[in-house]
């Protein structure tokens, strides 16, 4: 039997579109590795076996009677759980949504099955999507596929490990400061932060609306790219999306003549030897392949992080307001017939559902939102924001794509971080001011630790130029 998990995303559609394959066979192969390998990955929060197979066999009607599959044919994805599919329970790795089931499909789901993919199952994720190990999962934590003591990064960690492990050729992720660009680094694969307001989030419970967006994780930049194809564009449901005509993203342009800034800023202590080899890997191919490189500036990098501890936890604790008990998910009104005042039911409920780091985030927003303090740490925030901004506009006036290491460090080991909360964040130092500024960004697998730990790099690119983005990351595959 053909062993369909190794192939990409491209080479399925390709096959089922060319009556090459079978999409029930595609997704019959992946399920079965799925209950081969999920044990011990635990990627998957829910698998939708039966529901795959039917859209499996509708793929293959469709190709039978001479329609157009679409452009992700039988391609078997997996959704972070975060994102809305009508008729199946949205976790966000939490127990406070508790019996929640979607009532409708988030734009990007529609999107795919509007182009044939066959939607696997819900991946686990840090809780509201507030983490950088996927350990904040109220479930259980997911390994990773390299090395199960290790975390597979976060919060899209089960993403990236279905995608890793070879359950699934493509999954989306969302990434509000790194989550699927640092998990695609930790697992060895291709994760893809596109630019702010390209990809609808009409369907994704929000977490910092500002900054949120969804993109693919693939085990290469051709699917990744596809992927994007069927997935961005305009849409009237979000009133964040930008004005655009459909595009289709190609990867073959090369990096001839391209600029690629250095950030001097980028490279500072702390980082590890293996991190730093994989950057001067993926420059001397750049420059190989006829790239120039430029060193740039972003000096106020060094106040990303913090800037994001203020604008996120903000706009978490009033996105996550709406689950108060009592009109989502769990509630103790339902448990604990005793407890029958308003406000009781909001404390017991929030206080029994939401674990420790979701709690810290809505006390830090709220206390940074809270009269007397608003000025002082959102409005500052919002003013630094404007300077990392402007960094970066800056840097790409001389510079088409900028090169940094994804994580200052490979994936760490299970519950190394767990006790440190402020270690945990500084996972993110170089992902979180892609999205402060709202631009592009990509994690691309650039060889191994010496101890056979997956690393990547990041590309940056100016808004909206992912097609420049993506034919840079395609330039250092394989090394
Ligand atoms: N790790 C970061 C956080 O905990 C980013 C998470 C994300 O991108 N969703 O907030």
């Amino acid at each position: 039997m053909t062993d369909y998990t190794s192939w990409s995303a491209s080479a399925i559609a390709a096959a089922v579109r060319g009556k090459k394959a079978k999409a029930e066979d595609v997704a019959g192969a992946h399920l079965e590795r799925i209950r081969a390998e999920d044990p011990k990955v635990r990627a998957f929060i829910r698998v939708l076996a039966d529901e795959a197979l039917e859209a499996a066999r509708e793929v293959d009607a469709k190709v039978a009677e001479g329609r157009d599959p679409g452009l992700l044919a039988g391609v078997p994805v997996a959704l972070k759980d975060n994102l809305n599919v009508r008729g199946v329970p949205t976790t966000c790795g939490s127990k406070i949504l508790e019996g929640f089931v979607a009532p409708y499909d988030a734009t990007v789901v529609e999107r795919l099955k509007l182009h044939g993919a066959v939607i696997v199952g819900k991946t686990n994720m840090d809780e509201f999507a507030m983490g950088s190990s996927t350990e904040n999962s109220a479930f259980f934590p997911t390994k990773n596929p390299h090395d199960h003591a290790r975390v597979p990064g976060g919060s899209s960690g089960g993403s990236a490990a279905a995608v890793a492990s070879g359950m699934v050729p493509l999954a989306l992720g969302s990434d509000t400061g790194g989550s699927i660009r640092q998990p695609a680094s930790f697992c060895g694969v291709v994760g893809l932060k596109p630019t702010y307001g390209l990809v609808s989030r009409y369907g994704l419970v929000a977490f910092a609306s500002s900054l949120d967006q969804i993109g693919p994780i693939a085990r290469n930049v051709e699917d990744a790219a596809l992927a994007l194809t069927a997935i961005s564009g305009f849409d009237p449901l979000d009133s964040t999306s930008a004005p655009s005509q459909p595009r289709s993203y190609d990867v073959s342009s090369g990096v001839q003549g391209l600029r690629i800034g250095l950030p001097a800023e980028y490279a500072g202590p702390g980082l590890e030897p293996d991190v730093k080899a994989a950057v001067d890997r993926a420059l001397a191919a750049l420059r190989a392949k006829g790239a120039q490189t430029v060193d740039v500036s972003l000096p106020n990098t060094k106040h990303a992080v913090s800037t994001y501890y203020i604008l996120a936890p903000s706009e978490a604790s009033a996105n996550l307001a709406r689950f108060d008990g009592m009109r989502y998910g769990f509630s103790t009104a339902r448990a604990n017939a005793r407890l029958t005042g308003l406000l009781e039911t909001y404390e017991a409920s929030r206080g029994r559902g939401f674990g420790p780091e979701v709690k810290r985030r809505i006390m830090l927003g709220t206390y940074a939102l809270s009269s007397g303090y608003y000025d002082a740490y959102y409005g500052r925030a919002q003013r630094v924001r404007t300077l990392i901004k402007r960094d970066f506009d800056e840097a790409f006036r001389n510079a088409d794509v900028l090169l940094t290491p994804v994580a200052p460090t490979p994936a760490f080991k299970l519950g190394e971080k767990t006790s440190d909360p402020v270690q945990m964040y500084l996972s993110d130092v170089f992902t979180i001011p892609c999205n402060i500024a709202g631009i592009a960004g990509v994690s691309v697998p650039c060889g191994k630790t010496k101890g056979g730990l997956p690393l990547g790099v990041q590309l940056l690119s100016r808004p909206f130029e992912e097609h420049i983005l993506l034919a840079a990351a395609k330039a250092l595959e394989g090394l």
